[in-house]
């Protein structure tokens, strides 16, 4: 598999990376004869973060004597310098290594995260002090609004982004990247795949092959899926006029009824995680529905609080029916509880 340059890290990663987020729903041997499948395969830039349940030790037993050949790349969603001390060490441990080659800071998405973390006593002074000790290679960062992303990007602290990208996400193309590009960024793209919202690997792929300087880094859980993405990339193909059809039949599609967790409807007025909330779909097709009720519970618990006031719908860019979207997820969460029982 083709390798490229990482940006300013100048690590030389693989063009396809993986994701860790679906390899919490196998058990564990699976996960790691996965991940091994994938490097066997070629691919050697792997993905994961702390909030991914059991996914870094997964990733961490099955990289464990290969760890020379890979760059593992994780996340911390704690934003106070100690509690972050306490993730890198946690990392470290499950991981099963004694340095992580990119660390980012878990979901960048309102200033008020960046301010958190860049705060006396944040959370990047923790990385700071990894760095200095060998601990940690290079400091990244995740998001999922653009704006804010692009002030992340702008603060010349980061050396790698992460963003959503895929042919219904294409936000990040206008600014962000482009910023990111010209301070020499590494540029990873999650969610290739719509966070399993896009069934048509092969146009999503065709898609993002037109930006070889963006590393997408799909989550698969199967060897034949993996092997239906790694094909696409060892026989390239140019989209032709009847997948950019395709993409516009499901863009309309989606349009409606697709979060892109941008977060720009936030803050709610009563406390409702909506963003997170949202995910319930993506979510239900990427896990087992213990995991899926697991994960979900606190944020589909807030949407009870929701007086429909209707000022979350008016700040959606996408003019989402975030209400109507809401009461479903709500109801499809105690359908499967009682499906469950
Ligand atoms: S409509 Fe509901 S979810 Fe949206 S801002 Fe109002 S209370 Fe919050
Ligand atoms: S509901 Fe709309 S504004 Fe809120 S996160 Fe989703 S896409 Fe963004």
């Amino acid at each position: 598999m083709k390798k490229s340059r990482l940006g300013k890290t100048g690590l030389m990663v693989t063009e396809l990376g993986f994701g860790g987020i679906p390899i919490m729903q196998l058990g564990a041997n699976d996960a790691a004869e996965m991940v091994r499948y994938c490097f066997d395969r070629g691919v050697t830039f792997f993905d994961t973060a702390n909030m991914y349940m059991d996914s870094e030790g997964k990733i961490g037993q099955a990289l464990e004597g290969v760890r020379d050949q890979v760059v593992i790349a994780t996340k911390t969603l704690e934003r106070s310098r100690q509690k972050a001390a306490e993730h890198i060490a946690n990392s470290l441990r499950q991981l099963r290594t004694d340095y992580i080659d990119i660390f980012q800071f878990h979901n960048l998405s309102a200033e008020s995260e960046l301010e958190a973390v860049l705060a006396p006593g944040g959370a990047m002074e923790a990385a700071t002090q990894a760095k200095d000790k060998g601990q940690i290679r290079h400091i990244g960062f995740s998001a999922h609004n653009k704006d804010a992303a692009l002030k992340v990007v702008q603060t010349g602290l980061f050396e790698t982004i992460q963003f959503p990208f895929n042919f219904v996400e294409t936000q990040a193309l206008e600014a962000l990247f482009p910023a990111a590009a010209e301070r020499d960024m590494g540029i990873i793209a999650m969610k290739p795949l719509g966070g399993g919202m896009l069934e048509r690997a092969d146009i999503c792929f065709k898609f993002l092959q037109q930006y070889p300087h963006v590393v997408p880094i799909p989550g698969v859980s199967n060897k034949e899926e993996f092997d239906q993405i790694v094909a696409l990339y060892e026989t390239p193909a140019p989209l032709t006029d009847r997948d950019r059809q395709e993409m516009e039949r499901i863009r309309e599609q989606l349009g409606d009824a697709f979060c892109r967790r941008c977060g720009y409807c936030l803050p709610c007025p009563q406390g409702v995680l909506i963003r997170e909330a949202q995910m319930f779909p993506a979510i239900m097709k990427r896990m087992t529905p213990q995991q899926t009720l697991a994960f979900t519970k606190g944020p589909i618990a807030t949407v009870a609080e929701c007086i429909e006031c209707g000022e979350c719908e008016e700040k959606c860019p996408y003019n989402l029916p975030i209400v109507e979207m809401l009461r479903r997820h709500a109801e499809a969460y105690r359908e499967l509880e009682a499906l469950l029982r």
